[in-house]
C-alpha cells in the first residue's frame, strides 16, 4: 500500500504502488484516482477533505468491516475506512458523504486483541459500499475526576475498568461484556448484571 501524505496528517490509502484516491468521481459513482480527471475528461470530482487522521481504500483492510460479530449479514464490503484524528474529520467526511450520496456510520471495532469488529448482531454498523468510521480513532480516556470519567465514544468498557481500578474506583454500571466501545454500547445497548433494578 502507498500512502499519499500532504499537509497535517491526511493520509489516503490506495491499492497499488502509485495509484492515490484524490477524491469521489460523481460521474462514475466510484473513487477518483490521481490522473482520473486528465485521463477522463467530463469526469466530475469531489476532493477529499484534509483529515487529521486516514482514510484508506486499502480493501485487505477490510475484512473485519465485511461482517460483524453475528455473521448473520455478510459481504458489507466498505469503500473506505475512517480512522478520525479529530472530531472534525467526523464532521468533515459526515458531510462529504452526504453530499456525495454515501453511507457512513461508526464501527464500534469491539473485542480483544487484533479481533476488533461491530459486536452489533444484524449489521446495524455495516456500511455495504460506504465508510465506516473506526471507534478506535477516538478511543481516548480525557479526564477523571472525583466521579467522573470524561472518554470518547471509542474507549471500551475494559479500557475504562482498567484505568479506573489503577485508582481503586470502577465504574457503578458496566456491561457483562467489558470489551464492548461506549459509544456503540450506549447506542443500542447498555445492559448488564450490575445495572440490575434494585428491589
Ligand atoms: C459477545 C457479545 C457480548 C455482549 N454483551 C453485552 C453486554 O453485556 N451488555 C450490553 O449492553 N450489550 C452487550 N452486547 C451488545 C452490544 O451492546 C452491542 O452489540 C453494541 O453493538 C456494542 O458493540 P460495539 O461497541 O461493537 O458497537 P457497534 O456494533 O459497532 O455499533 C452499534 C450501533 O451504534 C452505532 N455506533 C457505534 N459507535 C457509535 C458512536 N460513537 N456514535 C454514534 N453511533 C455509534 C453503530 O453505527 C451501530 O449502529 C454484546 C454483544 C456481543 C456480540
Amino acid at each position: 500500500m502507498s500512502l499519499h501524505i500532504s499537509s497535517r496528517r491526511t493520509v489516503l490509502g490506495a491499492v497499488g504502488a502509485i495509484t492515490t484516491v484524490v477524491g469521489w468521481n460523481v460521474t462514475a459513482a466510484s473513487w477518483a484516482w490521481a490522473g482520473d480527471t486528465a485521463r477522463l475528461p467530463g469526469v466530475r470530482v469531489v476532493s477529499v477533505p484534509e483529515l487529521d487522521g486516514t482514510l484508506t481504500t486499502d480493501t485487505s483492510q477490510f475484512g473485519s468491516y465485511a461482517h460483524d460479530f453475528s455473521r448473520l449479514v455478510t459481504g458489507t464490503v466498505p469503500w473506505a475506512v475512517l480512522t478520525p484524528g479529530s472530531v472534525q474529520d467526523i464532521a468533515k467526511m459526515t458531510r462529504y458523504a452526504r453530499s456525495n450520496n454515501l453511507k457512513l456510520a461508526v464501527n464500534g471495532r469491539s473485542g480483544t486483541g487484533g479481533d476488533l469488529e461491530s459486536h452489533s448482531c444484524y449489521g446495524q454498523a455495516a456500511v455495504p459500499g460506504g465508510i465506516p468510521v473506526s471507534a478506535r480513532g477516538m478511543a481516548r480516556i480525557l479526564s477523571t475526576g472525583a466521579d467522573t470519567v470524561t472518554v470518547e465514544a471509542g474507549v471500551t468498557f475494559a479500557e475504562i475498568t482498567d484505568h479506573l481500578l489503577s485508582r481503586g474506583r470502577t465504574l457503578p454500571a458496566l456491561p457483562d461484556y467489558l470489551p464492548l466501545s461506549v459509544g456503540g454500547t450506549l447506542g443500542v445497548g447498555g445492559i448488564g448484571l450490575t445495572m440490575a433494578p434494585r428491589v
